[in-house]
């Protein structure tokens, strides 16, 4: 796959996925299908879940593919 970096944003929150760090362990989907969903494009849904659901899914991720950032008011 394409080294490639994407940027997923909603209220100040900024999901990064990183597709050359990515496992594929699935982890990120089976835990929350609603906003990680590979066949889906794209794949991220910001909309699928809380801020709070998102980052804490994010953070399960064991590759380091998947990180956040919070812009502040
Ligand atoms: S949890 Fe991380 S490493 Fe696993 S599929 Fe999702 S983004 Fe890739």
């Amino acid at each position: 796959m394409r080294d490639v970096t994407k940027h997923y944003t909603k209220d100040g929150l900024t999901v990064v996925w990183k597709s050359g760090l990515c496992q594929h362990s699935a982890i990120c989907w089976k835990g929350l299908i609603e906003v990680f969903d590979p066949h889906k494009s794209p794949w991220i849904n910001m909309e699928g879940a809380s801020r709070e659901r998102i980052i804490e899914q994010v953070k399960k991720c064991p590759s380091g593919a998947l990180s956040y950032i919070i812009k502040e008011e």
